[in-house]
């Protein structure tokens, strides 16, 4: 249990981002809430997505995943779908498919093989991903037209494709203008071997931003939900629904050459500094030494080695006694320039920033 540090989700603001990318597309949603819906927590954020947002459909990265949303709440009145790790050929646990309204995306030609050949898997809806150039999950054209005969009977219900590069800002030609000329060759690819494709999806939140792929059945944002932009212009200015909260926990000054924390470093000029109890067993990144953080309007920087427990603030000494202890501290908040600035501070991108916060701060959920 922890008192004043801790991760507040708030869901009001989660739902207005919803409001927003509605405005944006008349395609259907489809959340990405793997990775514990990006640290915002999987099991708070999807019942709320279902019950208070109309979304019907929600993607999950692994089996496991789904599985344990759907063990937490068994009445979710949604479909999963397992995007990578989906464990067909696993007979332990493929027969969670039977059980719960979890549909894996087949992604290599083994798990068409499976779901074709293997008879428990006969009623299974075919949602098939292919690869149009991120190489990295996904049948490729030639893999595709190699299976496109034996998909006939069964029919597509949704075949997706997903973008390497969609936080670009787009260019005719580019890359993910060139990998939608691929998605459309593997719909005729389909469509001349006779096989019926009921819906697609393309957009992951760099494409919805920049409003591309927006005519397909579906949209699959993720990071956009929980707040942050990816192109770097700030098409996209949601709310960062959640905000990570600590306190000052002691504040003291120092000389130039006085030596801080373990190792080595020392004070570099004469300065003040502010230990927090936020150290990368609350926040697991690597390069969080010299990202700025503002503690009452004063911007500070984090400095020396980052413990397990505490981190230090280094600030000017024209700070002292405007920050004591006990003052709030906001490592980021709703305002979504915060944690992409501190991301890019730390050589890093808030999707990591989102998922580095570990199970020792609590989340606090609350509807606006
Ligand atoms: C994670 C993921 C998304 C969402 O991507 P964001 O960049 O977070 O919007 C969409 N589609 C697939 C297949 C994914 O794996």
């Amino acid at each position: 249990m922890r008192y004043s540090t801790f991760l507040e989700v708030n869901l009001g603001l989660l739902q207005d981002n919803i409001t927003k990318i509605k405005r944006l597309t008349k395609a259907k949603l489809l959340p990405m809430v793997k990775a514990d819906a990006y640290g915002n927590g999987l099991v708070p954020v999807s019942k709320f997505l279902v019950e208070d947002c109309e979304i019907k459909t929600l993607g999950c990265a692994s089996l496991g995943e789904a599985v344990h949303l759907f063990s937490e709440c068994p009445d979710l009145s949604a479909e999963v779908l397992v995007f990578s790790d989906n464990e067909i050929s696993n007979p332990e646990v493929s027969e969670a498919y039977a059980n719960f309204a979890i549909t894996p995306v087949l992604h290599r030609p083994s798990d068409l093989e499976t779901v074709l050949t293997n008879p428990a898997f006969s009623k299974l809806p075919i949602v098939l991903k292919v690869n149009t150039g991120m190489n990295r999950l996904g049948l490729n054209l030639e893999e595709l037209s190699a299976y496109a005969p034996r998909l006939k009977n069964r029919g597509i219900k949704h075949l997706l494709t997903h973008f390497a590069r969609s936080s670009d800002l787009l260019k005719d030609g580019d890359k993910t203008h060139r990998q939608m000329e691929e998605f459309a060759q593997a719909k005729k690819i389909l469509k001349d071997a006779g096989v019926e494709v009921k819906e697609t999806s393309v957009s992951n939140s760099g494409a919805i931003e920049q409003k591309f792929g927006l005519e397909e059945t579906y949209v699959r944002p993720g990071l956009m939900l929980y707040g942050p932009y990816s192109v770097e212009s700030r098409l996209w200015d949601g709310h960062q629904i959640s905000r990570f909260v600590t306190k000052v926990l002691k504040t003291f000054t120092v000389k130039k050459g006085t030596p801080v924390g373990y190792g080595v470093n020392v004070a570099p000029d004469d300065g003040f500094i502010a230990v927090v109890p936020v150290g990368y067993a609350d926040l697991s990144l690597t390069h969080i030494s010299g990202a700025d953080i503002t503690v009452n309007g004063h911007k500070g920087k984090i400095f020396a080695r980052v413990s397990m427990d505490v981190m230090f603030l280094m600030f000017e000494t024209s700070v002292v006694g405007k920050i004591k202890e006990g003052d709030t501290v906001e490592i980021w908040n709703n305002d979504n320039r915060v944690i992409c600035g501190l991301a890019e501070s730390m050589k890093t991108i808030p999707y990591q920033l989102m998922c580095g916060v570990t199970k020792r701060i609590p989340r606090i959920y609350k509807v606006k």
